[in-house]
């Protein structure tokens, strides 16, 4: 026998603009939309902002500039590069702001960065900027009528709330909110990846002696590279939507990653940190109006900046590319938009430029722009 039982909702304070997901387009999006006036609620269902590039414990902000040293990517994904080294070591070269003690590893405006210095520097950063966050929340449902969405179901400790908004934007990294709205959705696919970051003591010291304070935190990947170099044999590639793919995903990764420290001597080093979410490249994106697309010269109409393709490097031709504002929306869900990993880029290289750090923050501000400028068109 199934016991069925109503779960009261209640309904809370209205917003102007709803933000699902507290990572780098979340971020950018609610500060965006909050400078320009709006009521912006960010709901995070984790008790730290920055998302991957925080708790995911990416530490390395990709390049703001293109390949031949001009900065293409500018606003609030510089703020945060800013932000994320403000209070910690940085990799700057001289010429992107670094100090006679930063240690530039590329010769372009990117930097490696401590993502709990980062994490902690984000909540003053966002609430300085009016922004309601609320964490431990669970964005679960958008409120749809037809096509309009009317404001998002939450569950947290309180229970199951109804935040009513004109408009909300769905910065999960998995288009969540988006696909249980009926826009319709790509999937990705993934190897396995589990990063811890450890500290070996004698290394330490070593890097201690030589200033080389930024290498002390060391990154350990026992999953695969980017190109799948590493993912376990027989092990299939995961889309990252369904739960127990998550969850096999994450235990793959943490005894792979128990199998390699079983040999260390206990005694030479500590883990420091370990993933708080899964790191997943791609999980779902939207299928747009149009697509972004990692083409040099592809000038579209409604260019809200410029990306640059993080894997060349100086030797490379100039990469700037266009980011169209309609691969952020579906037109036939005219109040939903769509910042950071989840685009619509639907090639595998597109996707690869749109998901990295610069690219997210650059959507998620024009996402939160483009929804203050909806609301002031209804009224
Ligand atoms: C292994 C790996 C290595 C990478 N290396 C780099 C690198 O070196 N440099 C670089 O620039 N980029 C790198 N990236 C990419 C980059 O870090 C991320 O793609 C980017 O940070 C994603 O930002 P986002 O805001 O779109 O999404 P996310 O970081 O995924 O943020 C989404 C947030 O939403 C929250 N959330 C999700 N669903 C809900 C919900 N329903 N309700 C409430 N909250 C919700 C999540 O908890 C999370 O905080 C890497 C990614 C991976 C996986």
């Amino acid at each position: 026998m199934i016991l069925i039982f109503e779960i009261s909702t209640i309904t809370r304070e209205n917003y102007d603009i709803i933000v699902v997901g507290g990572g780098i387009a979340g971020i950018a999006a609610s500060v965006a939309a909050a400078r320009e006036g709006a009521a912006v609620l960010l709901l995070e269902k984790q008790v730290n902002l920055g998302g991957l590039a925080t708790g995911g414990l990416i530490s390395w902000y990709e390049p703001l500039c293109d390949s031949q040293g001009h900065q293409i990517v500018t606003g609030i994904a510089e703020e945060l590069i800013r932000l994320s080294v403000r209070d910690c070591f940085d990799c700057l070269p001289k010429e992107w702001g670094g100090t006679e003690k930063s240690a530039p590893r590329r010769n372009r405006y990117c930097t490696r960065y401590s993502p709990t210095v980062f994490a902690l520097a984000l909540d003053e950063y966002v609430l300085s900027n009016g922004v309601k966050i609320l964490f431990d929340t669970y964005g679960t449902y958008p409120v749809m009528e037809e096509n309009i969405c009317r404001g998002i179901i939450t569950e947290n400790s309180d229970g199951r709330s109804f935040y009513p908004a004109q408009v909300v934007i769905d910065t999960t990294g998995d288009a969540a909110i988006m696909h249980r709205a009926g826009v319709p959705c790509r999937e990705g696919e993934n190897f396995l990846s589990y990063i811890v970051h450890d500290i070996e003591y004698s290394h330490a010291i070593k890097m201690l002696n030589d200033n080389q304070i930024w290498a002390i935190r060391n990154w350990v990947n026992c999953g695969s590279d980017m190109s799948g170099n590493g993912h376990p044999e027989g092990m299939k590639k995961i889309s990252g939507i369904h739960t127990e793919e998550i969850t096999e995903f994450m235990i793959a990764g943490k005894l792979r990653m128990l199998d390699r420290i079983r040999n260390r001597d206990r005694y030479s080093y500590d883990i420091m940190s370990i993933p708080s979410m899964p790191q997943l490249r791609t999980i779902r994106q939207i299928i747009g109006d149009s697509n972004f697309k990692a083409i040099n010269g592809n000038c579209v109409q409604d260019s809200i900046g410029h990306t640059g393709d993080f894997r060349m490097s100086e030797k490379f031709v100039r990469n700037v590319y266009d980011v169209p504002l309609s691969a952020l929306y579906n037109s036939k869900f005219p109040n939903l938009l769509a910042a950071g990993r989840i685009i619509s880029a639907p090639d595998h290289d597109d996707w690869e430029v749109a998901r990295v750090i610069p690219t997210c923050a650059l959507t998620g501000e024009a996402a939160g722009k483009a929804a203050v400028r909806y609301i002031k068109t209804q009224s």
